[in-house]
This record gives C-alpha cells, sequence and structure tokens, in this order.
C-alpha cells in the first residue's frame, strides 16, 4: 500500500500536468489568449517538476542514504536556474528573444543528454531497448546542445560569420556515421559475453564527444539569418530529446511534454520555412544567410526621400492607413511611439489597420508581441491573407522597418531568394511611405523595387524618431485647428 500510493500519485499529478500543457499550448495558437496560455502551461510544468519529488519514494534501498543530499542538490539547482531565468527573462530585450530561446533550447538538449549520460555512465543493466532509446536521446540531446550554442553566438555576434569548408556535408557525414556506429557499438558491448576493445566509458565519451561535435559542424556553416528556422528546428530535437528521457526514466509527464514540444518545434519549423518559400533541407544544408544578392542595375527609378512631417501631415487627410511593421521597428522600438500615432490618426478619422506577414522580424509572432506590447487592440492587427486585398482601396501604406515583406520581386522575379514567397501588397496602396534608416537591405541581402515606384517615398531615420516627429506634425495640425 505505502510503495502504491505515491505511484498513484505520480500518475494523477502527471495527467494534469499533462492537461495543462496541452490546454495552454491550445490557447497559445490566438494573440488574445496566448498569454494565459504561457500561465497555465507555465503551472503544468510546476506541477510535473514537484511530482518528480514523489519519486524519492520509491528508492531503491541502496539508494535511501543519498535521498536528503539529492533532493537538496535537486531543490538548490532550480532555485539557482529558475532564479536566473527569471531575472534574463525580465531584462531580455525583444530584439534579443530568438538569443535567448537558442540558449534555453540548449539546456533542454543538454538536460536531456545529462540524464543520458547518468543512465549510460550508471551501473545499472539495461534491457536492448532501453538502451537504443537513452543513446538516441543522448544523440539527438547532444547535437541540440552543442548546435544551439552556436546558434545562440551567431546571433548574438559573438561568432560573426558563417564557416564552410570544402567537402564539408561529407565531413559531416563521416561524423554522424561515425557517432551512430559507436553507438552500435556500445549496444553490442553491453551484450552479456561481448569482448569490447576499450572500455564501456571510453566508448561512451567518445559517442557523446562525436555528437557534441557533429553538432557544432552541422550549425557552423549555416548563415546567422537563417538561425530562427535553425533554432526552431533544435527546439523540436530537444523536445524529442527529453521525450525519449521520459521513456528511459519512465516519467509519462516528461516523456509527453518532449513530444508535444517536439511536435510543435517541427510544425513550427515547417510554417517558417514556407512562409519564407524556402524547404528545411534548403536552410540546413545551404549558407542562404550569408549571401549577398544585390544586382546593381537592375531596379529603375529613384529613391524619393520626404520630411517626416510632410508624410505624418498626409496620413492626417487620408481616409484608410494601412501599416506594414517589420524588423526595423523591434530595432527601434518604436511600438509605443507607432501606437501613439495610430490614435491620433483615429481621433482624427482615419481608419488605420496593421497588416501582419508571417515572417516579419526575425521570429514567428514577433511583431504581434510588438504591438501587444504597447497596447494595439487585437481587432487592428490583420494576418496577410485578411487583408492583402485591402491595400488597393487604402490612401497610405506605412512601410515601418520592413523590407522583404513588401517586395514585389517576390512576385515576378524568378530569379530572386524570395520568389514565390507571399508579401503584403502594400506597392499596391495609392501611397507608400517607407521608414529605415538608409539603404540597408532585409534579411534576404536583396534590392526592393517597391522603394523605387511612383507611388512611394522614404521617410529615412531610426524608426522611433521618425514615428516621434510624425506624432508632433499630426499634433501641431490638431492644435493649429483648435486655434
Ligand atoms: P527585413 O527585410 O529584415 O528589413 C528590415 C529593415 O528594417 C531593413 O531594411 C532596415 O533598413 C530597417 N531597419 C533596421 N533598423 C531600423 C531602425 N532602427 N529604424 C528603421 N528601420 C530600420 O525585415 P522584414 O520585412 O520584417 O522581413 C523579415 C525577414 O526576416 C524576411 O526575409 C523573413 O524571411 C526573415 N526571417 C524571418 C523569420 C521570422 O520568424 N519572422 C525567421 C527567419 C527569417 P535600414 O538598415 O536601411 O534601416
Amino acid at each position: 500500500m505505502l510503495t502504491f500510493l505515491p505511484q498513484l500519485a505520480i500518475g494523477v499529478v502527471d495527467l494534469v500536468a499533462v492537461f495543462l500543457f496541452m490546454f495552454g499550448l491550445q490557447r497559445m495558437s490566438s494573440p488574445v489568449t496566448a498569454p494565459s496560455g504561457i500561465q497555465v502551461a507555465g503551472v503544468g510544468m510546476l506541477v510535473a517538476v514537484l511530482a518528480s519529488f514523489l519519486y524519492a519514494f520509491n528508492v531503491e534501498a541502496e539508494a535511501k542514504p543519498f535521498l536528503p543530499i539529492n533532493i537538496a542538490l535537486a531543490v538548490a539547482a532550480l532555485v539557482l536556474g529558475g532564479g536566473l531565468a527569471w531575472w534574463v527573462g525580465r531584462k531580455v530585450a525583444m530584439t534579443a528573444m530568438p538569443q535567448m530561446v537558442a540558449i534555453y533550447n540548449g539546456m533542454g538538449g543538454g538536460a536531456a543528454g545529462a540524464i543520458a549520460a547518468v543512465e549510460l555512465f550508471g551501473a545499472k543493466t539495461h534491457g536492448t531497448t532501453q538502451l537504443v532509446v537513452t543513446l538516441l536521446g543522448a544523440l539527438i540531446g547532444a547535437i541540440s546542445f552543442s548546435g544551439s550554442l552556436i546558434a545562440w553566438a551567431k546571433l548574438d555576434g559573438v561568432i560573426g560569420k558563417a564557416f564552410r569548408i570544402n567537402g564539408q556535408q561529407a565531413l559531416n557525414l563521416v561524423f554522424i556515421l561515425a557517432c551512430v556506429g559507436v553507438g552500435g557499438y556500445i549496444v553490442y558491448a553491453a551484450q552479456d559475453g561481448a569482448h569490447p576493445f576499450i572500455s564501456m566509458r571510453a566508448l561512451i565519451c567518445l559517442f557523446f564527444g562525436l555528437a557534441l561535435v557533429f553538432g557544432i559542424l552541422m550549425t557552423l556553416p549555416i548563415g546567422g539569418a537563417d538561425m530562427p528556422v535553425v533554432i526552431s528546428i533544435y527546439n523540436a530535437f530537444t523536445g524529442l530529446a527529453v521525450g525519449l528521457q521520459g521513456f528511459v526514466l519512465q516519467n509519462p509527464a516528461l516523456m509527453i511534454a518532449g513530444m508535444v514540444v517536439g511536435a510543435a518545434g517541427m510544425l513550427l519549423t515547417m510554417l517558417m520555412a514556407k512562409a519564407m518559400n524556402r524547404s528545411v533541407t534548403n536552410v540546413l544544408f545551404t549558407n542562404f544567410g550569408e549571401l549577398v544578392r544585390h544586382r546593381p542595375g537592375d531596379v529603375k527609378g529613384s529613391l524619393r526621400p520626404v520630411e517626416a512631417s510632410d508624410a505624418g501631415i498626409f496620413m492626417r487627410y487620408a481616409k484608410e492607413v494601412i501599416v506594414v511593421p517589420g524588423y526595423g521597428l523591434a530595432v527601434a522600438q518604436g511600438q509605443q511611439k507607432l501606437y501613439e500615432l495610430v490614435k491620433l490618426l483615429q481621433a482624427a478619422g482615419v481608419t488605420v489597420k496593421f497588416a501582419i506577414h508571417p515572417v516579419a522580424g526575425r521570429m514567428p509572432g514577433q511583431m504581434d508581441v510588438l504591438l501587444a506590447e504597447a497596447g494595439v487592440p487585437y481587432d487592428m492587427i490583420f494576418q496577410l491573407e485578411d487583408i492583402n486585398d485591402e491595400f488597393a482601396n487604402a490612401d497610405v501604406a506605412l512601410v515601418i522597418g520592413a523590407n522583404d515583406v513588401v517586395n514585389p520581386a517576390a512576385r515576378t522575379d524568378k530569379s530572386s531568394p524570395i520568389f514565390g514567397m507571399p508579401i503584403l501588397n502594400a506597392d499596391r496602396a495609392k501611397q507608400v511611405y517607407v521608414v529605415k534608416r538608409g539603404q540597408g537591405k532585409g534579411y534576404a541581402g536583396i534590392i526592393n523595387a517597391l522603394f523605387y515606384a511612383d507611388n512611394c517615398n522614404m521617410v529615412y531615420g531610426d524608426a522611433a524618431a521618425v514615428l516621434t516627429k510624425m506624432i508632433e506634425a499630426v499634433r501641431g495640425l490638431g492644435s493649429k485647428a483648435a486655434a
């Protein structure tokens, strides 16, 4: 009875945790319910962590003397890790979010790898199936750990460029095959009566070493700008590794949470690749992010700059303005100013809508989060397919810090790297204002013909500074009218 009760309690609490994960994830599918979804899933995680302490009631007799010290170590790790995550999470800038996600993925993969290492190095006897699953989890976890660290270093600018050598793919293949080979040899060496030519410990160390190096080699050649997709892949890997270790530890909450993360990460990866009109293999095996596809002379026309105040006044007298936010808005942290301007325009009777491209910014949902941060109501925010036809009726498209997501080359230029990517039809508005600092290219590194179009004017400057000037101009009109 005494041993049965903790088992039952673990089962029930795990079930509650899994339900909370699923429910939280379901709520994350809409920006309206996403904040509460994150809270629900967070409570699920807390429940799962607390439930893991129930396993202490079931330890074998010889492990009992170590129980207090193990529990103390677990609590210390939780306080340290949780405290650090809380502190970093509070102070991280919105534009640095992808780096943070990369680090957390790496930690997840590393944790799965560490669990596998404890199991493999431990003296416990494994059945073949359990050993294979442990090794698989160790492989994926270790690759995810070292690969995510490289992804973080690239996004953070610690590693500045892609490292690519001749025969890179062949080298990667050699490493992964060697790793799988060593894994297979470990399974053989664990059989009764086997006589491995080196010790089991040495084999396990070699296995981890090869997997870690493979993670590094696989990630180093990928261009920095492709890292968000790579992070998403590692997110899926981490989930898978954790799920496999859940199987090894016979922990249902870990198993299901890992699989859910793995599936969600894979879906996200595919959605991002689709929205960029690329395949996942194309992201992994080409160095797209490093190429500059600037072909001088293939765009006709000239750039026509205007003052921010003139653009502001023009919008004040427009009937409908559609705002297209992009990565530059996040860099400038101009979202509050943008909403301030929008409220002034609305007060003057202008209809204002926001058009969001699925891959605007540098991570999925970044623009939604940015606008939510500024308090923009959700009913003003429209996804590409819901608003694209409306640009033709709009008086103004205000493109602010966006570039690739409004590049008409995606529709017409078969040689363009973004050909086939759905874009926002900003060019079809009667007047387009593009706010950017200078001649900088977007993520794809290509010229944007929209900027040279007859209906387009450039408003140069940092997005936040330009918006401040627009606000002053619109306010000035209001006070003149009152006077
Ligand atoms: P973008 O094409 O990268 O263009 C951003 C523009 O913002 C640049 O042209 C830059 O020009 C301008 N800018 C930068 N800082 C600024 C500031 N402080 N003030 C004003 N302007 C500033 O951005 P996007 O249109 O949002 O497109 C996103 C791109 O990222 C797509 O190609 C997408 O495929 C890719 N991507 C997205 C994701 C995702 O999940 N969202 C993931 C991976 C890749 P200046 O330097 O001249 O100012």
